[in-house]
């Protein structure tokens, strides 16, 4: 068969797919068949008087009314209070976290630096947005007339990475954090496969682009990544000043089946222990390990009382109140045949 323009024209169009690929092979250019975007009411902007209001497929973490979203590190009440429509830092009491768990994610935060300003430099209107349960900081400051290390200003990746500018508002004022988070990854092994990515814009104005951190984020040296779960709490740092925050909504980006939180650790441990058919262990950073079949696995909280796992379709339900002490196991969903493991 001779070469033709158009078999040439068609080859170069296979070869331009083959080298640039689509964005998701799964589905054609047009494909009538992908299912369209799930509709969502967007929210409305904040005023210094008056907080916005949160986009329909928002999870609100603080409207302004109860903290009941928020807890101490341990998971235990937290000391923070509300104020005047706001979370506020009491100095001392420790950082708040989401009893829920998020990972890839858009935050909304407003928060406001206490007025008159006390204080210099780090010391002036400290606290901080956490991702990765306290490990990865957007500087909370007063960065008003206020000098300080580049690297620790107000919406810096703290001492990583400055914000492009500075964005701040005078202190007292409501000022805007909206944030994109990319929670590193680790493999079954713990070993990194990518790392975690911040974009942040400060008032609207955009202060980080899509940066990747070299690992958590402390004061003074570079802190390797530690194997984490890809869902952690959001939390907030409590630097000796009484900060406040208001408005704070988080919409996760990845869509999961379950929700996720972490618990408190003496929750957890009311559950942990040997039961008639098999133990429960504590894990790390607020999770559980049952032993079914012979085979630990990694159990995540969707409730105060059910958790799943994320490898198998197990799911475990503990009834530890009125004195019973059981955990309720299924496999699949042959719920005829769920265990009713009796704690000893
Ligand atoms: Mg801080």
């Amino acid at each position: 068969m001779k070469n033709s323009p158009f078999m040439a024209a068609g080859l170069f169009t296979l070869l331009c797919t083959a080298l640039h690929g689509a964005p998701d092979p799964q589905w054609l250019g047009h494909d009538r068949a992908r299912p369209a975007p799930a509709v969502v009411t967007p929210g409305t902007f904040s005023s210094q008087e008056q907080p916005g209001t949160p986009p329909s497929d928002a999870t609100v973490l603080f409207d302004g009314k109860d903290n009941s979203a928020w807890v101490a590190m341990d998971g235990s009440p937290t000391k923070w209070v509300v104020k005047d429509g706001a979370l506020e830092c009491v100095p001392g009491s420790g950082y708040v976290r989401s009893l829920q768990a998020f990972g890839d994610c858009q935050l909304h935060v407003e928060w406001a630096a206490p007025t008159p300003p006390h204080g210099d430099s780090q010391g002036r209107g400290n606290s901080g947005v956490f991702f990765g349960f306290g490990r990865y900081e957007v500087q909370v400051l007063d960065s008003y007339n206020n000098k300080t290390y580049a690297d620790g200003s107000a919406a810096s990746v703290y001492g990583q990475y400055p914000p492009l500018v500075n964005a701040s508002l005078a202190p007292g004022r409501w000022q805007v954090y909206d944030i994109i988070w990319t929670a590193p990854r680790f493999d079954d092994e713990g070993k990194l496969k990518s790392k975690a990515r911040l974009t942040v814009l400060h008032n609207g104005v955009v202060v980080q682009n899509n940066v990747e951190l070299t690992g958590p984020t402390g004061w003074v040296g570079r802190i390797p990544y530690p194997n984490h779960p890809e869902r952690t709490p959001i939390a907030f740092q409590d630097h000796g000043n009484p900060v406040r925050y208001r408005n704070v909504w988080v919409r996760e980006l990845n869509n999961p089946r379950h929700k996720e939180f972490r618990l408190s650790d003496a929750t957890l441990d009311s559950y942990a222990g040997d039961y008639s058919n098999g133990k429960v262990t504590r894990l790390p950073e607020g999770l559980l390990a049952i032993n079914v079949g012979g085979v630990d696995t990694v159990l995540h909280a969707e409730s105060q009382t059910k958790f799943y796992a994320l490898t198998t379709d197990i799911q475990v339900e503990f009834n530890v109140a009125e004195g019973k002490k059981q955990a309720l196991v299924t496999v699949g969903d042959d719920f005829t045949r769920a265990m009713r493991w009796e704690k000893k």
